[in-house]
């Protein structure tokens, strides 16, 4: 089989950028995910076509023009996947920085071919690319998820750098190492080897970027498939998961403790001021309590206004502390509501888990039952099991 001619690589990319520019569409247009990184992404690939193609058709182009012509559409098209990139990593969008480098360079490119230095016009946008390729590796770096794996990231990466080390490779070509030449360029057309890592590149970049924008999907649906949508706590199945977790380490001698929380009087918040200050007031809540959590405390919502805390390794003295620290510091932290302060109060019902309580259920119903007496007792207090409730309630 005779090998590959450049002509053809190029031709392959370009296809492969058509076929990706149809999956930024789709993706950003019927999906609406990521729409204006899509957007971005599309608009990369489809520019990028013709400087692909044109060497197969350069004869279209007037002969002085050619060259610049080839490359001018690669350069617009590294410069929109930067800024694609960039927005896909969720930084700050500065469409100036690089939009004003690549049209420098542009202008530029052009004036130096038309003054009959073509290879210095090329010089030129050879630098310019490698620099946006650069922008887009730090960028990938920057926008990196905490948790991501450390060779997920340099893989996401190497693409970029592998592209503006190839750029650079051809702008040293291009001035004072022709003896590499050959390594980047045949005429118009750029080497073999290099049509080979140009596709190979290509190739990466475009699985990297949609199984990036894929995993950070799962991660979404993820997250508000745990939470509760209002106030970012648990939702009550993530928060049944972590009690029976809880519960399988108490057979083991671990002592954690639960605390159910509802807040007084809710429904006058919601009929006096409204059902938006209602959900504020949750919110609060929700901040008063975290602001006094430890960051391995598990905080869920049971629904309406009726929350959950998980304290792991905590005995019940602690957990008690922390009720009725979290009760004070919410009957001194009022609610700004439209200029007005409305202060909120809350019941706590503490208990330690349960031994032979797999689910938990039994463990949550008495904390249930100690909240209860608390808004018996008069609310905005705290009360926590004890041998005398214990009895009483069995
Ligand atoms: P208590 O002191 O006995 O707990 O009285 P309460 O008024 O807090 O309790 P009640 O159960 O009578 O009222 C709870 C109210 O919470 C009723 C419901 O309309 C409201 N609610 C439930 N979920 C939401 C929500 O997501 N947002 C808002 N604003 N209100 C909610
Ligand atoms: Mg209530
Ligand atoms: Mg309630």
């Amino acid at each position: 089989m005779p090998p590959f001619d450049a002509n053809t690589l190029m031709l392959v990319i370009a296809v492969f950028n058509g076929f990706m520019a149809f999956v930024w569409l789709a993706m950003g247009r019927l999906f609406r995910i990521a729409p204006q990184a899509s957007l971005l992404l599309l608009a990369a690939n489809l520019v990028s076509i013709p400087g692909l193609y044109c060497p197969s058709c350069s004869k279209l182009w007037p002969q002085a023009l050619g060259p610049w012509m080839n490359e001018l559409p690669l350069v617009i098209s590294m410069a929109l996947l930067a800024l694609g990139v960039r927005k896909l990593m969720r930084l700050r969008f500065h469409f100036s920085t690089l939009g004003l480098l690549t049209a420098g360079a542009v202008l530029g490119s052009l004036l130096l071919s038309s003054l009959g230095q073509a290879d210095a016009g090329l010089l030129v946008l050879s630098l310019c690319m490698s620099l946006l390729a650069l922008t887009a590796f730090r960028d990938v770096l920057a926008g990196r998820v905490a948790e991501q794996p450390l060779l997920v990231t340099l893989l996401l990466c190497m693409p970029y750098a592998l592209w503006a080390l190839m750029m650079l490779g051809q702008a040293l070509a291009l001035s004072w190492l022709p003896q590499w030449r050959e390594w980047f360029l045949r005429e118009d057309l750029p080497s073999v080897p290099l049509a080979w890592t140009d596709l190979f590149i290509e190739l990466c970049i475009g699985i990297s970027l949609v199984g990036m924008v894929v995993a950070r999907l799962i991660g979404r649906v993820k997250h508000m498939t745990l939470r509760d949508g209002l106030t970012d706590t648990l939702n009550r199945r993530a928060l049944s998961a972590e009690l029976r977790r809880l519960q399988a380490q108490v057979e083991r001698g671990q002592s954690h403790c639960l605390v159910m929380i509802d807040v007084d009087h809710f429904k006058r918040i919601n009929d006096q001021h409204g059902h938006a200050c209602g959900d504020a007031a949750l919110r609060h809540l929700v901040q008063v309590l975290r602001a006094n959590m430890r960051a391995l405390d598990q905080l869920g919502r049971m629904g309406g206004e009726e929350f959950c805390l998980l304290l792991p390794h905590t005995a019940l003295a602690d957990a008690q502390m922390v009720a009725e620290r979290m009760a004070q510091a919410l009957r001194s932290e009022p609610l700004l509501w439209q200029g007005q302060a409305l202060t909120m109060t809350a019941s706590f019902g503490v208990m330690p888990c349960l031994q032979d309580d797999p689910q938990g259920d039994k463990t949550l119903a008495m904390a249930d039952d100690l909240l209860y007496r608390a808004k018996a007792q008069g609310r905005d207090r705290v009360c926590a099991d004890a041998p005398e409730l214990r009895a009483a309630t069995l």
